[in-house]
């Protein structure tokens, strides 16, 4: 259901942004505003913006934005309708009942209802594996010595032998074919009809970060294909965005995160006590995971099978870490396929060893790259040690490079003097490694090539909300009509009504758009600062400059507007013509 406006305008004003984002991200204030690193792209330098007074934030390094509902709804990947509920509990606001009748059931939230299949479902195959016709299942997880707590802990449950019965189920509840197909239970065709996706198999359902089933994972009985299968994508279910075990991880308090390749190898490795495991879903480890397993710490080991599949996953799995300004490490499993295996056999404490003696991934890059060269041979130990300095050459802070060089060189048996040569000689052909340029903070978005239109737009908007007494200034020569495109015609015409009434807010403003992309650009239009204004005659130019610039592109969508045929046409033209040239000579300023 939609809440009305003034609930959602009482739940946004009882929450103030600065206190609500600050529950997530480290921010302090500077100026104006509150700064902080960016929970939304990785940085080193703090191009988080957020406003006290407009309570809004804006990104300028990815341009992020949107008010505190937008940025709940980001940051936890919620729904409108979710991040407000969670603001109202937030703030003690009172929200509407929700009407549970069948057919405000059949209107409610699409999403909703997906999360509620999802539910009735897991439920069922939890039931199942502890019946008579779960025994297959349960002789299955038996015979990979779970216990009943951690099955529970799980969730885990079977998909029965018949390939109908959780349509059956479903609709029994009153669910349509196409709602359980929509939640990637079922799929149709036309010899079956609608059928389970999953039959035969051990369920493992999947949680996100605040305990809800979002999809399932299913691992075959006997010898079927494929071995594993997984709920397709739906509007619940992100794969690259979520990661199975993380429910229960995120409360760990190991202080990293180990993440695995299976459903089984979490289990085991929470059996056994490492309540930190996690895996990625059925997928290689994403950026979109790496983002999140952020927000919970800064160390991440990797624990891929010793195969040659394994390492690759391993070698892209540092890489993506790096780019997220994760420190990395890699467990040894040797001679053990994977850590379930290893676990068993070996048991907890060497496995703690092992976390303890973890190589970080740069040494498990030599490694790998090692074994690439053939070290009996002169000639292809010194290309090893070109690669390795080359590798070396990389790093971008001295000390940290220092650091490397001499363990590398103890590491490989290398005359230190020798190696820190070859890498000053590798450094100097390749060209020294540039930094990554950082946007300058509080100046314009670094992104697509800019719209000069827009930009003008958007910096008269930006102008308007920080000073709002410029108004009777700015709306002698433009009105919301000179804004080119819907979106900023809107909240052009928003602001320039509240501000007629002397009432307006941004944050307000944004919560008129649900689209994540409108509100981010909103946010932007009222965060997009002019650089390098000191002197008053700079800043008068840059005045008339905007407003000029708005006016010219505001007379453009005018003519683009009207016919030429229109009886009309020249009259109107030419008196913004008029205008515009009145404007280009006027002496105006912002000041009085
Ligand atoms: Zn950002």
């Amino acid at each position: 259901m939609r809440y009305p406006e003034e609930i959602i305008e009482e739940v946004r004003s009882r929450n103030d942004i600065v206190d609500v984002v600050g529950q997530y991200v480290h921010i302090q204030k500077r100026g104006a505003n509150y700064v902080g690193l960016c929970p939304f792209h990785n940085e080193k330098t703090g191009s988080f913006a957020v406003s006290p007074s407009k309570q809004i934030f804006h990104c300028f390094g990815c341009g992020a934005g949107g008010n505190v509902i937008s940025f709940l709804m980001k940051y936890d990947n919620l729904t409108f309708q979710e991040a407000v509920q969670q603001l109202a509990q937030r703030a003690g606001v009172k929200l509407p009942e929700e009407d549970n009748s069948p057919e405000a059931r059949a209107r409610r939230d699409k999403r909703q209802i997906l999360f509620d299949i999802n539910k009735e479902a897991a439920t069922f195959y939890y039931k199942n594996l502890r019946s008579r016709n779960g025994a297959k299942g349960m002789e299955y997880f038996k015979e990979r010595k779970l216990s009943d707590d951690t099955m529970k802990q799980f969730g885990l449950g079977f998909a029965g032998v018949s390939s109908d019965e959780m349509v059956k189920h479903l609709r029994s509840k009153g669910y349509q074919d196409s709602q359980i197909i929509e939640a990637g239970l079922a799929t149709f065709d036309e010899k079956r009809g609608t059928h389970d996706k999953f039959w035969n198999r051990v369920m493992f359902p999947i949680q996100d970060a605040s305990q809800k089933v979002i999809g399932f994972g299913g691992r075959v009985m006997g010898d079927g294909k494929p071995k594993y299968l997984n709920s397709p994508e739906t509007p619940i279910f992100d794969k690259s965005r979520n990661l199975y075990g993380l429910n229960i991880a995120k409360n760990s308090r190991a202080g990293y995160f180990i993440i695995c390749e299976g459903y089984m190898d979490v289990i085991a490795m929470h059996q056994a006590g490492f309540n930190m495991a996690v895996a990625s879903l059925g997928t290689a480890f994403t950026p979109g995971q790496a983002q999140i397993l952020k927000r919970y710490t800064d160390e991440v080991i990797l624990s891929y099978d010793s195969d040659e599949a394994g390492t690759k996953a391993a070698l892209r799995g540092i890489g993506i870490l790096k780019d997220a300004g994760i420190k990395g490490k890699v467990l040894n499993l040797k001679p053990y396929k994977d850590p379930d295996e290893f676990i068993k056999n070996e048991g907890r404490e060497a496995f703690e060893d092992r976390i303890r003696n973890a190589r970080s991934t740069f040494f498990f890059e030599m490694e790998v790259m090692e074994s690439q060269f053939d070290m009996s041979d002169p000639e292809s130990k010194t290309d090893f040690h070109r690669a390795l300095a080359t590798k070396l050459a990389g790093f971008e802070e001295a000390v940290e490079r220092e650091n490397y060089i001499e363990a590398v060189a103890a590491r490989y048996n290398i005359a230190l003097q020798d190696l820190k040569d070859l890498v000053a000689q590798v450094a100097a052909t390749a060209g020294r490694v540039k930094p990554a340029e950082r946007p300058r903070s509080g100046i314009q978005p670094k992104r697509s090539p800019e719209d000069g239109a827009r930009k003008n737009q958007r910096l008269l908007l930006t102008w308007l909300t920080d000073e709002p007494q410029i108004f009777p200034k700015v709306k002698r020569w433009v009105t919301p009509e000179d804004f080119s495109d819907d979106l900023y015609r809107t909240v052009a015409t928003e602001l320039f009504s509240g501000m007629e009434i002397g009432n307006f807010s941004p944050a307000a403003i944004l919560d008129r758009f649900e689209d994540e992309e409108q509100q981010r650009q909103v946010a932007e239009m009222f965060n997009t600062n002019l650089i390098d204004i000191e002197t008053p005659d700079q800043r008068r130019k840059a005045f008339h400059d905007i407003i000029y610039g708005v006016k010219l592109s505001g007379n453009e969508r005018l003519k683009k507007s009207l016919q030429v045929d229109d009886p009309e046409y020249l009259t109107k033209t030419i008196q913004a013509k008029k205008e515009l040239e009145k404007l280009a000579h006027a002496d105006i300023s912002p000041d009085d």
